[in-house]
């Protein structure tokens, strides 16, 4: 889609409206979108104040802010086109460079003894070494130790190294325990993103009696879908994403976007149809790399959403694999991204998906 680069997500409605009967009877199947504007009265004195961090007096006493909810999982999020027309960040931070360098020699740096193993041993990949959590989560959970202690050097070829590593490691766990079957991927990279040590890693649990409540709330909204509309959800999903200008380039069958419905700042979905896929593995290795040189993200959170390991007793025929990438705000910043908004009630976003995808559809610059 060309010429994408002048919509900007305050002009939803406008833009859902635009689009060709088909797409716009799925957005409306799928989307809630309501507009509303916010006003102030500031004093003289605050004038010179806003003129200077705003551009004008204007642009805060009319504020145009658009809430776009998902009716089929009830995920939501709140745009403030005031914060959406903010310049996206994209400067590299020397200091952080020196922060990452001056903790190598961690534990993460020698995995074979700063690390314990699992009971199943250690699976080593051409980028990466497994090892077992000290502090688990659950039952498994392991550590997909990077060879690079640097986090952000990443390539495509070495982040589908680790997702493999990771997902091998949740056969074995299999292969350990019959009962654990419901694998989890993360990876929370750098301390804004729940990160306690900076070498890079991934982690993986796999999970006994039901997938993790949020993946299984997935499911079931998904399943709902296709009962109430006669649709697939994933196939409507990306349909009305990519027929706005929000679809983003990826390697074979796999399907990419900017979320409408972001948990925080530049949210992207990417969906495969095996998590095994070396495609998918490749795209979410494309777009980190993207997000990290394009983008300038620094801090992030990788997800993926799997189905069980082997079949179950409920159906996961439909449910394909879906990978969440979000970033979470500049390290130098000592406020939280996360506030009662995004715990309670909806997300509050800065960052437009039209500008997302439309600086990630140009690429990255080196
Ligand atoms: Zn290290």
């Amino acid at each position: 889609m060309s010429g994408t680069s002048e919509r900007r997500i305050t002009d939803l409605p406008t833009l859902i409206e635009a689009l060709a009967p088909e797409d716009r009877a799925a957005a409306g199947r799928l989307f809630d979108v309501v507009a509303t504007t916010g006003r102030l009265d500031p004093p003289e004195a605050m004038r010179a104040w806003i003129e200077r961090s705003f551009g004008s007096v204007e642009a805060v006493t009319e504020q145009r802010i658009v809430k776009v909810t998902n009716r089929a999982t009830l995920e939501g999020s709140l745009f403030n086109g005031l914060r959406a027309s903010r310049p996206l960040d994209t400067g590299v931070s020397v200091d952080l460079e020196r922060e990452i360098e001056a903790t190598i020699g961690d534990p993460f740096c020698h995995p074979e003894n700063g690390t314990p193993a699992d009971v199943f041993g250690r699976l080593r990949g051409e980028h990466s070494i497994t090892a077992s959590n000290v502090a688990k989560y659950d039952g498994f959970h392991g550590v997909v130790i990077f060879d690079d202690h640097n986090p952000l050097h990443l390539t495509p070829e070495k982040v589908s190294d680790y997702i493999s590593v990771g997902l091998e490691w949740c056969h074995k766990v299999l292969a350990a325990d019959p009962e654990a079957r419901y694998p989890f991927l993360m990876w929370n990279c750098l301390w804004r993103a729940g990160g306690s040590i900076i070498h890079g890693h991934a982690q993986v649990t796999v999970t006994r009696g039901t997938h993790y409540p949020k993946v299984e709330r997935l499911r079931r909204a998904a399943a709902s879908y296709r009962v109430e509309s006669g649709s697939d959800y994933f196939d409507d999903l990306y349909r009305v994403h990519d027929s706005l200008g929000l679809g983003i380039p990826a390697e074979g069958d796999v399907r990419a976007f900017a979320s409408l419905v972001p948990i925080k700042e530049k949210e992207l979905v990417v969906i495969g149809d095996s998590p095994r896929d070396g495609a998918l593995h490749r795209t979410v290795g494309a777009l980190l790399r993207d997000y990290v040189q394009a983008l300038g993200v620094r801090a992030f959170n990788v997800a993926f959403y799997m189905p069980p390991l082997v079949p179950v007793d409920e159906d996961w025929s439909d449910f394909p694999t879906v990978v969440h990438l979000v970033d979470r705000g500049s390290p130098a910043n000592r406020t939280s991204d996360i506030g009662a908004m995004e715990l309670y009630a909806a997300s509050v976003v800065a960052s437009d998906p039209f500008r997302v995808a439309d600086l990630l559809r140009r690429g990255s610059p080196g």
